[in-house]
């Protein structure tokens, strides 16, 4: 639908250059249009409906809402947890020693940031970057799949405990859900270690491979 109305809008801009200055659409074709917004614009709305978001305590000691970026037309959807200091300061996600690592993990399997989407089931830094609580989770959470449901990627990474449980409602650990192909609402959804878990446990980093090993294949399917 997107690659479609992409094409239509590159005709619409080709259209002056022919002397057509004006066309006539008939009111069922203009309900179509409106319909078919872009998935940037998609993105663009549910950041809006956000606001300077006031549904859970964490408000009070963010700097930034960190919402998300990306293409919206990714394969590949990674999904952490929350953002750290750093995230929250710069307002975008996975910036900081983590991000690192996950910029190198992507680079492994041949893709980079801007090809990808990078978000987080908890859109603020919880204070210390303690663990996000179940409120704030369920706070957010819709937020986050309103997002997944509108990029609609090939794949799901999640990363870690936090988002493989939200996503899943499980609560199995990650080291035995990763490795395996699970779904989420007709999406692939492949589970890893967090990388700021790796960082803390290299020897990780092996099985993280494997992972994104799985994600490529699924990807070029
Ligand atoms: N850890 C996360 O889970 N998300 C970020 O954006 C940064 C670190």
């Amino acid at each position: 639908m997107s690659d479609m109305l992409e094409e239509l809008k590159k005709y619409f801009k080709f259209l002056p250059s022919l002397g057509i200055k004006e066309i006539y659409l008939s009111l069922q074709a203009k309900e179509i249009f409106e319909k078919m917004r872009s998935k940037r614009e998609l993105l663009e709305e549910i950041r809006q409906k956000l606001g300077e978001c006031k549904r859970c305590k964490l408000y009070q000691t963010r700097h930034h809402i960190v919402f998300g970026e990306g293409n919206p037309e990714a394969k590949l959807v990674l999904v952490g947890e929350a953002p750290g200091r750093e995230e929250d300061l710069q307002g975008r996600p996975f910036v900081g020693a983590a991000g690192q690592l996950l910029t190198k993990m992507l680079k492994a399997i041949a893709l980079s940031r801007e090809e990808v989407y990078i978000c987080n089931v908890v859109k603020c830094r919880p204070p210390g970057n303690r663990n996000p609580q179940p409120d704030e989770i369920e706070a957010c959470l819709p937020f986050l799949l309103d997002q997944l449901k509108v990029i609609n990627p090939k794949v799901i990474c999640t990363l870690g405990t936090i988002s493989t449980h939200a996503l899943l409602n499980t609560n199995i650990a990650v080291s035995k859900l990763r490795g395996q192909i699970h779904e989420w609402h007709g999406i692939k959804l492949i589970p890893t270690f967090h990388p700021a878990y790796l960082l803390r446990n290299p020897a990780q980093k092996r099985l993280v491979w494997e992972d994104l090993q799985l994600i490529r294949k699924v990807i070029e399917e």
